[in-house]
């Protein structure tokens, strides 16, 4: 069986609009499982339609000490070891604060320290009304470790592709460039970055290109809300060409865009004849080329 192709769509920042255009192409690709690798502010099950949850997996980040104070002398080694400050005076460990190093367990003279990873979020395997499958992941508050949790997300995907016979793997990657991007983006066919005609867009597209560049993915770029500052349109053209990076094309600003969140919708949904939804359409037309020749 042929291995599915991934693309992921990403961005320099959060509130590019990466999310509805990942909701809109999620709806125009058929032959498709959707991951939302955005585990840290997951929203895209929102605007999709959801049937059903299949399987609810647990997540273990890291490690994480907790002193069992029916065994703990109060000795206080464990306090002057800690360079988190995550052992309060009356010997309880604060979660949130506690690095997982593991130097007050291993020192605690009378192994009172449990040491043992913990639950930090879940997994969702879903089912969608196009018969497509869906997989995200929630990170309980407090916790880390999000870019072990997209591998999982991912990993997941792969699994529902192979079983489903799907040819893509839709992802929905985190803003920014951290850890949990480059989890996203690893080992992908392709990168589509959703950007803005403003200075800090093409501040925060130059970073993300780097990142693509550097892991050899195939990348492609939209501008979105292209139609607010022109200018920034040619710029990030020529930084296209530049890097030799595939230029889509623009989506224009469209206000249906507000209301069709207001209401769980993709634009697609909302208003499939508006100006955004007709370059979204021919945004997907071009992916479709692309990935067909990858
Ligand atoms: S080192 Fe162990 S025994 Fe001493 S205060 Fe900490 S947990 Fe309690
Ligand atoms: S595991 Fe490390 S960070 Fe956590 S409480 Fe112990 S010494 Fe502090």
């Amino acid at each position: 069986m042929m291995q599915a192709k991934e693309m992921v769509v990403v961005s320099g920042k959060g509130g590019t609009g990466k999310t509805s255009l990942t909701g809109s192409l999620s709806f125009l690709f058929r032959d498709k499982v959707i991951a939302d690798c955005d585990v840290d502010a997951a929203n895209l099950h929102m605007i999709l339609n959801l049937d059903e949850v299949l399987l609810t997996k647990e997540f273990f980040g890291g490690k994480k000490a907790r002193i069992a104070p029916e065994r703990c002398t109060q000795c206080g080694k464990c306090r002057d070891v800690c360079l988190y400050d995550a052992i309060s005076g009356d010997f309880v460990i604060d979660p949130v604060s506690c690095e997982g190093c593991g130097t007050c367990h291993f020192l605690c003279p009378v192994e009172a320290i449990d040491f043992d990873e913990r639950l930090a979020g879940y997994c969702y395997i879903c089912s969608t009304e196009d018969n497509g499958r869906f997989v995200f992941a929630e990170m309980l508050p407090g916790e880390e470790n999000s870019g072990k949790l997209v591998a999982m997300v991912r990993n997941e995907a792969r699994e529902e592709a192979k079983k489903t016979g799907h040819g893509l793997i839709l992802i929905d990657g985190p803003p920014g460039i951290g850890c949990p991007v480059i989890s996203s983006l690893t080992g992908t066919h392709l990168a589509l970055i959703v950007t803005e005609p403003t200075p800090a867009g093409a501040h925060d597209l130059k970073r993300i290109v780097e990142l693509t560049n550097h892991f050899q993915i195939k990348t492609a770029v939209v501008v979105n809300k292209s139609d607010i500052n022109a200018s920034y349109v040619g710029e990030t053209q020529r930084l296209c060409k530049e890097n030799g990076i595939l230029y889509l094309g623009e989506i224009p600003y469209e206000p249906k865009i507000t209301e069709a969140q207001k209401e769980a919708k993709t634009i697609l949904d909302f208003a499939p004849q508006c100006v955004a939804s007709r370059a979204i359409r021919e945004i997907h037309t071009k992916l479709q080329s692309i990935l067909e020749e990858l």
